[in-house]
């Protein structure tokens, strides 16, 4: 294919076990966009049931979109596709790096790449532009990713863009992952590049991503784009009252007067950032006081960064000279979220907000980006010091291997407990380690009381052992349909960002009701009441618009901008400018209905691919579960009443009814049925499963 708007015009393919370098069309490729499309697309057509993660019969593909290199705003994500080693059944899934090495992959002339087979001996890959070599990796094997990223950077110019596994990795350490510009990782995928004895892809690019609009028509558009954003996870008031605002709420936009970005030199001040002050949105959001607290979150924070094109800037750059002193490693330190939690979460005893905490917190952020380790989204550091508290380590373990650990830190709160038990998962170091190396779904299959655990609210754990996220706290019924529909964790933020924009109910109705056809599809946060349509339909767009940012790319992490801070769009956003974004960029008129059948599209050939490697056809009640806790806990409460958001076992079956029948879904399986495949484009997909025996 020609390079179009947006598109580079060819996929890079690298067979690691023949060394073959080829080109492929993107043009197979368009009905899926790019990224996670692209991703099962190649999955669905070239993996076969059965394969395992680590066979190099797999693929993990690097997925970038239309949009990724642009500039269209929070344009520079990259969806890595694979079979997910940390799923129990290895179905297949995707993490999401950010960063800047998606746009920088489109400057060299590439779409997307697409790693099969295993090398013999340890290499990287090397695309400069048009020129990709596979190069001899025994330097940078057994390094962490810092190390990894410095010899690469010094072997071809430090303008390389690296994305690189650790130790984890290489050691095929399922919570592991690929990372890059520090700081920017993708979850659970790290050890299939060990698996194949890939270390790092470093890419070069010095070309451009056109964009077929004419330049002001782009302009006027990024602007408006601009001007419908809010701060991180799309909060669209202040938390505080401002003079220029109407409302505040919970959300993100926590700047305000007085508020620092404390370790910058001159301090910065955060400042009003009001809604129509468009060159402070990375001001907005404070990411070092909503992770570390206000006091340590204010007074070690440097700066925000953030991926290529986004003006949200949520990661938090810190300088904490004590990590230095006391743990010896690099005080300076950047993450966001669940990344900045990993340390934290090994301790049930350090103050929130305290220097203590923000030390555990960025020594765990140190050790784990440079070893490559990824926590599950927290699952397993929650499951180790369960495991701990309750005594089962010690009844589990040998006596030898459980008195070498340092408990005593552990039980003092002191961080540096973190640079031995990373240390031992990382390497898979006795028992423990090979034990929690595994992930929490491995552990639960060989400790029941893991097991057991897992289905209690104190785990925060979903099915499949994966850690909940934004579920049934996050929209009731929409939050759990949600969290069922994924082999991993959801990393849906499309309903929680909307959920999370913090004006009044009445108004999140109102807006909710021109969305999703009714204002009942929006509930009073814990406060829930029976299935509707209206649900049935947020669900729906939560899905299509999670799959199509994946497969755009796009941030899901703030998107869609379906409300604004605009008083005068009576704080309306705009649910076409995914479908405008597209438009522009590639010269095609694509029009609202037709980006979501794409999203549709996607997500049944996902739904497809996953009953394929299940071989599964009753996905209702095989796949679509959730966790004892969803429905008992807490258990002096009853569903549909005020303060918590226990779910109805009976209402969660009806969710699945009218959640299956927007999808097309036969209600009987949860599949998609062949009319509704066939409608999108994908009666191969049917005539497949047919002969599988999984649908009629
Ligand atoms: S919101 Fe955060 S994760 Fe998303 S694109 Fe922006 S900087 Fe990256």
């Amino acid at each position: 294919m020609a390079a179009i708007g947006g598109y580079r015009g060819k996929i890079l393919r690298i067979d690691l076990s023949t060394g073959k370098i080829s080109s492929e069309d993107t043009a197979k490729y368009k009905d899926f966009l790019g990224g996670t499309g692209l991703g099962y697309k190649i999955l669905w057509d070239e993996v076969k049931p059965g394969t395992k993660a680590w066979d190099p019969e797999n693929r993990i593909i690097f997925g970038v979109g239309p949009l990724t290199g642009s500039g269209s705003p929070l344009s520079g994500r990259v969806s890595i596709t694979t079979l997910f080693p940390v799923n129990i059944n290895e179905l297949p899934g995707t993490g999401h790096m950010g960063g800047h090495w998606g746009a920088e992959l489109k400057f060299a002339g590439w779409d997307s790449v697409i790693v099969q087979g295993k090398a013999p001996k340890p290499v990287w890959i090397y695309i400069n532009d048009d020129k990709v070599e596979i190069r001899d990796a025994k330097n940078l094997w057994g390094n962490g990713i810092f190390r990894a990223t410095e010899e690469i950077s010094n072997e071809v110019g430090s303008d390389v863009q690296v994305a690189a596994i650790g130790q984890a990795g290489e050691n095929l350490v399922r919570v592991s992952c690929v990372l890059c510009n520090r700081s920017h990782s993708a979850g659970g995928v790290g050890s299939v590049l060990g698996s194949k004895n890939l270390k790092a892809i470093g890419v070069k690019g010095t070309g451009s991503v056109a964009i077929a609009a004419d330049k002001k028509v782009w302009k006027e558009f990024v602007n408006e784009y601009l001007s419908l954003l809010g701060a991180n996870n799309q909060g669209v008031v202040p938390t505080t009252p401002q003079p220029w605002a109407e409302y505040y709420g919970a959300t993100r936009w926590n700047a305000q007067k007085g508020q620092y970005w404390g370790a910058a030199n001159p301090p910065v001040e955060t400042g009003e950032c009001s809604a129509d002050d468009l060159n402070r949105i990375g001001y907005r959001t404070h990411k070092g006081v909503l992770d570390h607290g206000d006091g340590p979150g204010q007074r070690h924070h440097v700066r925000s960064g953030g991926c290529y094109s986004c003006p949200i800037r949520c990661h938090v750059y810190t300088d904490i000279p004590a990590l230095e002193t006391k743990y010896g490693v690099s005080r300076f330190n950047g993450n966001t979220c669940v990344g900045n939690s990993f340390g934290r979460g090994f301790f049930d005893n350090i103050t929130s907000g305290t220097e203590t905490a923000i030390e555990a917190s960025q020594l765990g952020s140190a050790l784990a980006d440079d070893y490559g380790l990824w926590n599950d989204y927290g699952q397993f550091p929650r499951d180790l010091l369960y495991a701990y508290r309750k005594g089962i380590l010690k009844a589990k373990l040998d006596p030898k291997e459980y008195d070498s650990i340092p408990w005593k830190l552990l039980d003092a709160g002191d961080p540096a407990f973190l640079l031995d038990i990373m240390k031992r998962i990382t390497f898979k170091q006795g028992e423990l380690g090979k034990l929690f190396a595994d992930g929490p779904a491995f552990l639960e299959k060989k400790w029941s009381e893991i097991a057991e655990y897992h289905q209690t609210y104190e785990s925060s754990c979903w099915k499949d052992a994966h850690a909940k996220h934004h579920s049934s706290e996050n929209g009731g019924q929409v939050g759990t349909l949600i969290n069922m529909m994924y082999n991993r964790d959801s990393q849906n933020h499309t309903h929680s960002n909307y959920l999370a924009n913090g004006l009044p109910l009445a108004l999140q109705k109102e807006i909710g009701a021109e969305l999703f056809g009714s204002p009942d599809a929006i509930d009073a946060n814990n406060n829930y009441k029976p299935m509707n349509k209206g649900k049935a339909v947020f669900t729906k767009m939560s899905l299509i618009y999670l799959e199509l940012h994946n497969s755009l790319t796009a941030c899901n992490w703030t998107l869609p901008v379906w409300a604004s801070p605009r008083k005068d769009r009576k704080y309306r956003g705009d649910v076409a400018m995914e479908a405008k974004a597209l438009s522009h960029v590639t010269g095609e008129k694509i029009s609202r209905e037709e980006i979501e059948a794409t999203g549709m599209r996607i997500l049944h050939l996902f739904r497809a691919l996953t009953a394929r490697f299940m071989n599964e056809k009753d996905m209702r009640n095989k796949h679509d579960l959730a966790n004892k806790w969803v429905f008992d806990y807490p258990a002096d409460k009853q569903p549909f009443t005020a303060g918590h958001s226990r779910m109805d076992r009976a209402d969660i079956e009806l969710a699945k009814d009218l959640f299956y029948e927007e999808m097309g879904w036969d209600k009987a399986t949860g599949m998609p049925t062949r009319a509704t495949l066939e409608k999108a484009g994908l009666k191969y997909v049917a005539d497949e499963l047919a002969k599988q025996g999984l649908i009629a």
